[in-house]
């Protein structure tokens, strides 16, 4: 039987040539704020993009379905993949989602997953976050906004670089110091883990 396959964006102007997995904005961010919500790019890309919209659409559809998701999606990576980058649109939406990754990360060894997540701010989210973020190649990111506590002292925290708490790497992207991820890779990196901290902007 062939099963229907996810799609897997090609990178973009910010990752560069790393292919990228997204899910809908903004129903699946369960730990989206007023700010964010309020300013969520990926919301005004898919307006844009209808195209986008109906993709990551179906990628939601297809994980509500665990066991063929993780097949799917094992069959879609590749062995040799370097890097992906998840959820330049949506985010950690349930406990099983967060579970489904841990099955796909553990499978994709030699691939470094990295990812941004405000869902740390869902108390029924974290231990399963907690999971995902302590495999070796999975980078995940505490996303925040000034409308938000600080985050858990043991995550990589993403700031915005408005936000008075920011005092760490500032983006390079934003500053012409890389032309993009796949050339700065320094949230990829595991040894940058200890308390890392990083300014970025929205885009
Ligand atoms: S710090 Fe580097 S890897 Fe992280 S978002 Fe910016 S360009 Fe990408």
């Amino acid at each position: 039987m062939t099963l229907v396959q996810p799609v897997i964006g090609r990178g973009n102007v910010k990752v560069g040539p790393i292919p990228t997995f997204s899910l809908p904005s903004r129903f699946t961010c369960p730990g989206a704020t007023p700010w964010c919500l309020e300013h969520c790019y990926a919301w005004r890309f898919e307006r844009i993009w209808p195209n986008c919209r109906a993709a990551y659409a179906l990628n939601l559809v297809l994980s509500w379905n665990t066991r063929r998701f993780v097949k799917v999606m094992h069959r879609r990576i590749p062995k040799d993949l370097p890097a992906m980058r998840i959820h330049v649109s949506g985010d950690f939406y349930s406990a099983p989602y967060v579970t489904m990754w841990i099955y796909i990360a553990r499978s994709s060894p030699r691939t470094q997953f990295w990812a941004y997540t405000r869902s740390w701010n869902v108390p029924a989210l974290l231990p399963a976050l907690e999971r995902l973020r302590a495999l070796p190649n999975f980078e995940l990111f505490a996303s925040s906004d000034p409308g938000m506590p600080d985050p858990p002292s043991h995550w990589r925290v993403a700031y915005l670089e408005t936000d008075p708490r920011a005092n760490g790497l500032p983006c390079p992207h934003q500053y012409g110091g890389a032309s993009s991820c796949h050339e700065c890779r320094y949230c990829l990196r595991p040894y940058a883990r200890q308390r890392s901290r990083m300014q970025r902007n929205l885009s």
